[in-house]
């Protein structure tokens, strides 16, 4: 009998023994199998991210291509935004400002800045082409940088004391040349005969302001808020209720004042003025304008934006520009690492899905500002066919 028993204990501790080999290996495979499902998932969202075309709704090559000797789109330590930058991160749509200060001048400056813009379309046809309201329906069928361009400061449009008839007259002249302007910011940072800007606050819109306002109205030109003084911005969208306009409004590149104070950023108010009526916020991607300690504070301006005023609202308006002959030093870096040239796209969706559902991605990455530029082009189209 005793050694019946034994035997039967012998038994059971090797089946036991088993069991527990067994179980071990299942349970092995199954981490095994996760963690080959999870590497195969991270996997396919990264390509699915890298393969989302990019709009960006403001940078600033034109104004580098006309006024640095020897500049030259093709060269990637030159600016954040050369060409090769563009291409890397995947941007299908770059909307090219033409960047001009309060001085006399700015008109041959801004006409500069237009036949660069003209140059890079023809010169660099293998990597640029003008964007069509028919393109923005797929943006992936059409490979290569779709182009448009817009005015940052209607100085360019006019001097200080160049007769207004003059000035509507360069607006139409220029809107052509261009194949139709993306959208136009009455002011920089200073005061000029439209209204204020960023700095001058306590400056609205004045009289020329609301007749260029009219005429763009007339060529459906959207109305960028990002270079206004608060009661500029007040003044326009009081002017568009009163005179009945037609008139689109985005902030090409604002972040946001309830994350940081900051009077180049928007704020809720304005912000939801603008996503109201249809339009966009670009996201910023300066340094100054989204916390100057913290690189990742980026994903708290879009993850406000995205939350507060829906996942129609934003996009990109990374903003960048030719920084080397910046006066002010502290401003350098310009940039965060992690944002520091336009091949960053697919990196910084790769964080974003950390933050926010990913439906929300393809929507900040191109969708919100292509069904934007879509609605805009069909009208402008029109309109220039017309003549
Ligand atoms: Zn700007």
């Amino acid at each position: 009998m005793g050694i019946l028993v034994f035997f039967w204990e012998i038994c059971t501790a090797f089946l036991f023994q088993q069991g527990k080999a067994v179980e071990r290996i299942t349970e092995s495979i199954g981490k095994s199998i996760k963690k080959h499902a999870d590497f195969c998932h991270k996997i396919t969202q990264t390509l699915m991210l890298s393969s989302f075309p990019i709009v960006d709704t403001h940078c600033d090559l034109l104004s580098y291509l006309a006024v640095v000797p020897q500049a030259d789109p093709m060269k990637a330590d030159a600016i954040a935004c050369a060409l090769p930058h563009l291409q890397a991160g995947g941007v299908h749509l770059q909307v090219f400002a033409i960047y001009t200060d309060v001085r006399p001048g700015s008109m041959a400056l801004a006409d500069r800045q237009v036949a660069a813009y003209q140059h890079l379309l023809s010169a660099y046809a293998d990597r640029v082409h003008a964007m069509e309201a028919g393109k923005l329906q797929d943006l992936s069928a059409h490979p290569g940088i779709g182009a448009l361009a817009a005015i940052e400061n209607a100085a360019g449009l006019a001097e200080e004391n160049t007769p207004l008839p003059q000035a509507l007259q360069r607006l139409k002249a220029i809107h052509h040349a261009v194949g139709g302007l993306a959208y136009i910011s009455l002011t920089h940072h200073t005061e000029n005969r439209f209204g204020g800007g960023n700095y001058t606050e306590g400056v609205g819109l004045k009289a020329d302001g609301q007749k260029l306002l009219d005429a763009m109205a007339e060529l459906h030109i959207p109305i960028d808020l990002s270079h206004t003084s608060d009661l500029l911005a007040e003044g326009i969208l009081q002017h568009i209720e009163k005179a009945g306009l037609t008139l689109p409004v985005l902030a090409s590149h604002s972040n946001f004042r309830a994350v940081w104070p900051h009077a180049r950023n928007i704020s809720d108010e304005f912000a939801q003025e603008v996503v109201q009526r249809g339009g966009v916020i670009g996201i910023n991607f300066l340094r100054a304008f989204l916390d100057t300690e913290n690189p990742e504070r980026i994903f708290a301006h879009i993850v406000h934006g995205m939350e507060r005023f829906g996942p129609e609202a934003l996009c990109f308006g990374a903003d960048y520009f030719y920084t080397k002959n910046f006066p002010d030093p502290s401003r350098h870096p310009f940039y965060f690492p992690n944002v520091e040239n336009a091949s960053c796209y697919p990196s910084l969706l790769e964080k974003l899905a950390q933050y926010l559902p990913s439906a929300y991605l393809p929507k900040l990455a191109y969708q919100n500002a292509a069904a934007f530029f879509q609605r805009q082009r069909q009208v402008v189209e029109a309109g220039l066919l017309r003549g």
